[in-house]
């Protein structure tokens, strides 16, 4: 905190992390002794360069891009490229520090990182975010590569973002590699990517359920955000049985007192995939807009925090315990503040870190990289059994490594499980 003392999301979320290991670092003392804490916290590169480009006013502007390399340990650097006004260091090195274990926890050979630019896509026009996603490539370009570091998609990322990028890529390195991930299906993306993280996080809390002899059949689920990851999420609960009660954005909740139909839910992708609208838009026939509101004051069974860091506070959690709610799974990178994870774990919800519950994407692009080096194409269905079967075995990871007294404490059991490859693999590397 002295060495960097104005980044509290990245102190946040190793706080949240060291507290958790702690017992299990004081037990297995080799890993303090070769200061692996000290190392694991400090990127092993971080680069930050300007963007400029210029609007459709003929007006320059400019904008601040990064590249956070964080750990390398066990696979080339891997992690998504968020634009969004809020992005700064203490973000990306907090987003950094948990994809490292996240993609530690895929089982999958990948180390982890995180980029983007305090860069806005709201309200721009597609020839400006063209510009500027080439103005920004043309930086990042000599700083990844397909065996170096392969960014992904984020907040404000989707698949335009990527086809940017990945096109300006290919022009200013000259070939055709597997350098970025979420690409297009036409061009070596995967089948199911999209569909991942939101698929991913509904799997890994069925598990959970599954644990209490419950599961999505006939529950009320509120969903935060109705951005890529909200709205598979969404698809996923709907064909499981549930009912979705509310999508949300920055300006407020859309909530269903008798939930999302088929037809509200194509409304809902439309709107924001093609349109670019704001969720306030879709209001009447049953949907009411909430200004200004999160979604957690609605009574629910489930809930799935997929909008953004630091969204469900203590009074929310209060809020939702008070309701009924038994299983949070988070969709988002840290939605949950610290003080509302300890108030779930105290209560025994079922609680599940986004470092677990979120991996579904990173797991895919991870999947999406095997197929380009193989130059193949699997199938939605096999490549969404394969995302299923990863799930179940970082639910399982958790389990393994966070259940004493017969209670399961997810959080601790991500941390611990994601922790001990990439500190093994570190240990056998030497100090570097
Ligand atoms: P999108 O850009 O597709 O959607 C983001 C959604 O969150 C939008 O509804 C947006 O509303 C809302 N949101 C963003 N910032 C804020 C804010 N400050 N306050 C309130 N609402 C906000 O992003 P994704 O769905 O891809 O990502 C959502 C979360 O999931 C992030 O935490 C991301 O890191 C995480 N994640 C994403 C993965 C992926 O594969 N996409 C993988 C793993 C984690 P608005 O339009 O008003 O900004």
């Amino acid at each position: 905190k002295q060495r960097d003392p104005d980044q509290p999301e990245f102190h946040q979320a190793v706080e949240e992390v060291l507290r958790s290991l702690w017992p299990f670092l004081e037990a297995n003392p080799h890993y303090l002794e070769a200061g692996i804490v000290e190392r694991i916290v400090e990127p092993e590169r971080a680069v930050l360069f300007r963007v400029p480009w210029v609007d459709d006013a003929g007006k320059v502007q400019v904008n601040r891009g990064f590249r956070v390399q964080m750990n390398s340990a066990i696979g080339p650097y891997k992690g998504g490229l968020r634009f969004h006004p809020s992005v700064n260091l203490s973000v990306l090195k907090f987003l950094a520090f948990e994809q490292t274990l996240k993609n530690s926890l895929t089982s999958l050979p990948m180390g982890g990182g995180k980029g983007g630019a305090d860069f806005d896509p709201k309200g721009k026009s597609d020839a400006e975010v063209m510009r500027f996603c080439q103005s920004f490539m043309s930086e990042l370009y000599r700083h990844i590569g397909a065996d170096l570091d392969v960014p992904a998609g984020d907040i404000g990322v989707g698949g335009r973002e990527i086809g940017y990028m990945f096109g300006q890529y290919k022009r200013l390195a000259n070939e055709f590699s597997s350098v970025l991930t979420g690409k297009g299906l036409s061009y070596g993306g995967s089948l199911i990517r999209p569909e991942a993280t939101g698929y991913g996080c509904v799997y890994f809390a069925e598990e959970m359920l599954k644990t209490r002899g419950r599961s999505f059949d006939g529950q009320r689920v509120a969903i935060s955000g109705s951005g890529n990851v909200a709205q598979y999420a969404a698809r996923k609960v709907m064909d499981l049985g549930g009912t979705v009660i509310s999508f949300s954005d920055s300006e407020g909740t859309l909530h269903a007192e008798s939930g999302f139909s088929e037809q509200q839910w194509q409304d809902v992708m439309a709107l924001k995939n093609q349109q670019r609208g704001r969720i306030r838009e879709l209001e009447g026939s049953g949907l009411r807009f909430q200004a200004g509101q999160r979604p957690w004051s609605l009574a629910c069974d489930i809930a799935l925090p997929c909008a953004t860091q630091n969204e469900l506070n203590l009074e929310d959690a209060r809020t939702l315990l008070g309701n009924g709610c038994v299983c949070v799974a988070e969709g988002a990178n840290m939605p949950t503040t610290l003080d509302a994870v300890d108030l779930f774990i105290e209560h025994g919800t079922l609680f599940a870190p986004g470092k677990a519950s979120n991996a579904g994407g990173v797991a895919v692009s991870g999947l999406e990289m095997s197929q380009n080096a193989m130059r193949l194409h699997w199938s939605e269905g096999e490549v969404d059994e394969k995302l299923h079967g990863i799930m179940q075995s970082i639910h399982n990871a958790c389990v393994r490594h966070g259940e004493s007294d017969g209670q399961v404490n997810y959080v601790k059991g991500a941390n611990i499980a994601g922790f001990v490859k990439v500190a093994d693999a570190m240990l056998a590397q030497g100090v570097v």
